[in-house]
């Protein structure tokens, strides 16, 4: 087989280009600085956690034309660390810079509607699908809804994450007040299920095709969200794994993904009292779940993106240590510290535990429940990894979960 110029990896020191400037974007560009690209990020922040570690910043808005054209002029690729860029600013990028994940892949990951449409049709084969849903766009979608459906949760069509724009129901006839309080538009109301397990699976797949994958994770949120990641060897029986990683590859082919692409499922009992996947939704780039492959597995979530975007081979990454990671939000940080005491937790202490590896992100300001860094705890095996991040909670006073 004859490849592109393209195709047999970009050059060496060139430059990637990506859409927002946040965490991922920062963890991102260490990657790729590592492997000696240089890193061009878009952002209206100039404080943005990646700003100050990329070679090139570029401020302004995802839809000025100007500062897109900025980033088409500087970049050899073009890539998107949050999906809610808007399509049209991607597909304007894609006419003069190969974007990846492109444009269709992003705007089914940006509305829940295409997406749960998508799944149920991607996964078909595998007996997979999305929980049982409902679309409401005007009122009388309201009163047509089967009490099969509650208890159940509505959602926002778009732009919600970390359980923001969502909303529990309990009885039909709260939903029209949670409709209103979430302004009429358009949203899923969800079945709420039981669930045994909330799992995550992160594969990357390059422009040829071939498909690579982390291990599954195991995920647990805290009002919404993700407070703890584990990952080690049978966290779920092999054959279930197995399943959850071939839907996610199949959703990646199907959507001819080029990129790092995170798909959230749920593991419920179904009536015949067999574990059963049901899939959430997909994150169209690298994902809070992953970040523990920095430290855990050979080749990171971070570097899969990269060598997609640069079209470096792909070999499958291998995890050589049991993981715990804890994502670690504002609220840990001392609102007013009195004189004497630390104006920040107490990283001394938790850096002194062996396979603690701290990440911060260099927000400038902590708030209650925003992303400031994480904590991922290596292991020989997972009872050891959970001791040491039972030690990391109390020091630090995060959810003892
Ligand atoms: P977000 O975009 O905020 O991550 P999700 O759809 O993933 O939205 O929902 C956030 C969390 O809420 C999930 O991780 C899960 O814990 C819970 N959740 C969402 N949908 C359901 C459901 N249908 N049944 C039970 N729990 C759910
Ligand atoms: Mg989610």
């Amino acid at each position: 087989m004859s490849l592109s110029p393209l195709l047999c990896g970009l050059k060496e020191n060139a430059s990637l280009g990506i859409l927002g400037g946040g965490q991922l974007a920062r963890m991102w560009a260490h990657a790729a600085q590592a492997m000696g690209f240089r890193t061009v990020v878009l952002d209206p922040d100039p404080q943005a956690p990646a700003a100050s570690i990329c070679h090139d910043f570029i401020q302004g808005a995802y839809d000025d034309p100007l500062a897109l054209d900025q980033l088409i002029a500087r970049s050899d690729v073009v890539s998107t660390e949050f999906e809610n860029v808007p399509a049209s600013s991607l597909s304007y990028l894609a006419r003069h810079r190969p974007v990846f994940p492109d444009a269709n892949a992003v705007s089914i990951a940006q509305d829940r509607l295409k997406e749960k449409t998508f799944f149920a049709q991607a996964c078909k084969s595998m007996g997979i699908g999305p929980a049982p849903y409902v679309y409401i766009e005007k009122e009388s979608d309201i009163t047509a809804i089967s009490a099969d459906y509650f208890p159940a949760i509505l959602k926002t069509s778009t732009l919600g994450y970390d359980g923001k724009g969502q909303i529990k129901i309990e009885h039909p006839s709260q939903l029209l007040a949670a409709w209103e309080s979430l302004k009429k538009g358009p949203c899923v109301l969800e079945k709420q299920l039981d669930l045994l397990k909330e799992c995550s699976v992160i594969v990357a797949r390059n422009a040829l095709g071939q498909c690579v994958h982390l291990p599954l994770q195991t995920n647990l949120h805290v009002k919404g969200i993700l407070a703890k990641t584990e990952v080690y060897p049978e966290s779920v029986s092999e054959p279930w794994a197995q399943q959850a990683i071939q839907a996610a590859c199949l959703i990646a082919e199907q959507l001819h993904y080029v990129g790092v692409l995170c798909v959230e499922f749920f593991l419920i009992q179904n009536a015949q009292g067999e574990p059963q996947w049901v899939v959430n939704e997909m994150a169209p780039r690298p994902h809070n779940s992953g970040h523990y492959s920095i430290d855990a597995c050979d080749l990171s979530q971070f570097e899969l993106q990269v060598r997609t975007m640069a079209h470096l081979p792909l070999y499958a990454p291998r995890l050589h240590s049991a993981a715990v990671m804890l994502n670690v939000l504002g609220d840990i940080w001392p609102s007013s510290p009195q004189q004497g005491e630390l104006a920040c937790p107490p990283w001394h202490k938790v850096c002194a535990l062996p396979g603690v590896h701290l990440h911060l992100y260099d927000k400038k300001q902590a708030r209650i429940g925003r992303k400031m860094g994480h904590i991922t705890i290596t292991a020989a095996d997972i009872e050891q990894a959970r001791q040491s991040a039972k030690k990391v909670q109390s020091i630090l006073g995060l959810p003892l979960v």
